[in-house]
C-alpha cells in the first residue's frame, strides 16, 4: 500500500442523495418508526446476528457455569485484540489513511475485528466514511436525534450499508474483497471455536466457553462499538459544533483504547492520535510502538487542528467540511 492510494475517490463529488435509499431520503422514509424488525434490504443477516449472540448470552449466562478464569482471559485477549483491529486498522489506517501498516500486521488486526463481530472491512470503512460526511446532516443515518436505540442499533439493520463503490472504491480489492467472503466463517469460528475443548473439559464446560469467549465477547464488543454512534453523539448542534462528544467514562469499556476520545477525531480526523494531552490512547501506544520496528508508516501529523465551527446550514453547503 503506498501513499498513492490515500485519496478517497469520492471527496470531491457533490453529495447528492443517500447512498441506497429504496425510494427516498431517511427523512421521509422514517425508518425509526417502523418496528424493531423491519430489515432493511439485504440487512436481515445483520439482524440475526445481533438477535443470535444476545439469545446466546441469556441462555448462557443461565444454564452453563462460569468457565474459569483461563477463558475469561483468553476471551478478554480477543476482545482487546479486535479492539485494536478496530481501532488501529479499520479506523486509523484504513478508513481515514492516518498510517500505512505493513499488509501482515493490517490482515491480522482485520481477523481480530472480524473475529469481535466488526463486519468485514470494506462495509466498515464505507459505513465511516459516510459517517464523517454526513454527521449532524440531513443524510445522518445514526442520529440520537431519531432515538437513542435507533442510534445505537437500529440503524444498522434498519438502513442499507454505504454504497461501497462510492465510499470505499480505493480498498475495492481482492485482498479486501476476500474477508467478505470468509466473513460467515470466521464468525462461526468466534461463536464455536470452543467446541474444541470438549474432549478436554466436558460438553458443559465447552459451550460455556463457547458462550464466554464467543458471544458474550462479541455481544460486549457491539455495544462498545455503538457507544460511539449513540452517547458519543449526544451533544447539542450549535453554532460552536456538532454533537460528537469525548466521554472519559468510556474509557473502561473501550480498554482504554482511545476511541471514546470523539470530538477530539471530529475535530480533525486524520490525526491518528485521538487522545490528547494525558487523555490515554493505547491505540495511538500501539501505533508508535508499530513505528519504532517499521511495521507502521507514514503516519500523518498529530498537531491538533482548529477547525472553525460550521452551522447546520454551512454543513449543508459544504458537505466535505467534515469528510477527510
Ligand atoms: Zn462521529
Ligand atoms: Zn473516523
Amino acid at each position: 500500500m503506498t501513499v498513492t492510494n490515500l485519496l478517497i475517490p469520492d471527496v470531491s463529488a457533490p453529495v447528492v442523495t443517500l447512498p441506497v435509499a429504496p425510494s427516498g431520503t431517511i427523512h421521509e422514509l422514517e425508518p425509526w418508526k417502523r418496528s424493531f424488525f423491519y430489515c432493511a434490504p439485504g440487512e436481515i443477516p445483520t439482524l440475526l446476528w445481533v438477535l443470535g449472540i444476545h439469545a446466546i448470552v441469556i441462555a448462557g449466562l443461565i444454564f452453563l457455569p462460569f468457565p474459569g478464569w483461563i477463558v475469561f482471559g483468553v476471551a478478554l485477549a480477543l476482545l482487546w485484540l479486535g479492539g485494536l483491529g478496530t481501532t488501529v486498522a479499520y479506523h486509523r489506517a484504513l478508513s481515514h489513511r492516518s498510517l500505512n501498516l505493513h499488509p501482515a500486521v493490517e490482515h491480522t488486526l482485520i481477523f481480530f475485528a472480524m473475529l469481535n463481530g466488526s463486519g468485514n472491512p470494506l462495509t466498515w470503512v464505507a459505513n465511516h466514511r459516510y459517517h464523517h460526511r454526513h454527521s449532524d446532516s440531513d443524510g445522518d443515518v445514526s442520529s440520537p436525534r431519531q432515538g437513542f436505540w435507533w442510534a445505537h442499533l437500529r440503524w444498522l439493520w434498519q438502513w442499507p450499508a454505504a454504497p461501497i463503490e462510492r465510499y470505499c472504491r480505493d480498498m475495492n480489492t481482492p485482498a479486501y474483497r476476500f474477508w467478505g467472503k470468509v466473513q460467515v466463517t470466521v464468525l462461526a469460528l468466534s461463536l464455536l471455536g470452543g467446541l474444541a475443548l470438549w474432549p478436554f473439559l466436558g460438553w458443559k464446560m465447552a459451550l460455556a466457553t463457547c458462550v464466554w469467549a464467543g458471544a458474550l465477547r462479541c455481544a460486549f464488543a457491539l455495544h462498545v462499538q455503538c457507544t460511539i454512534n449513540s452517547f458519543c453523539h449526544m451533544g447539542t448542534v450549535s453554532e460552536q459544533g456538532g454533537s460528537e462528544l469525548n466521554l472519559w467514562w468510556l474509557l473502561l469499556p473501550h480498554l482504554g483504547q482511545g476511541e471514546n476520545w470523539h470530538f477530539n477525531h471530529h475535530a480533525n480526523a486524520s490525526n491518528p492520535k485521538l487522545g490528547r494531552g494525558m487523555q490515554l490512547d493505547v491505540g495511538w501506544m500501539v501505533i508508535k510502538g508499530l513505528s519504532y520496528i517499521g511495521l507502521a508508516t507514514d503516519i500523518k501529523s498529530t498537531k491538533p487542528r482548529i477547525v472553525p465551527p460550521l452551522s447546520l446550514a454551512d454543513e449543508t453547503a459544504q458537505p466535505d467540511a467534515k469528510a477527510s
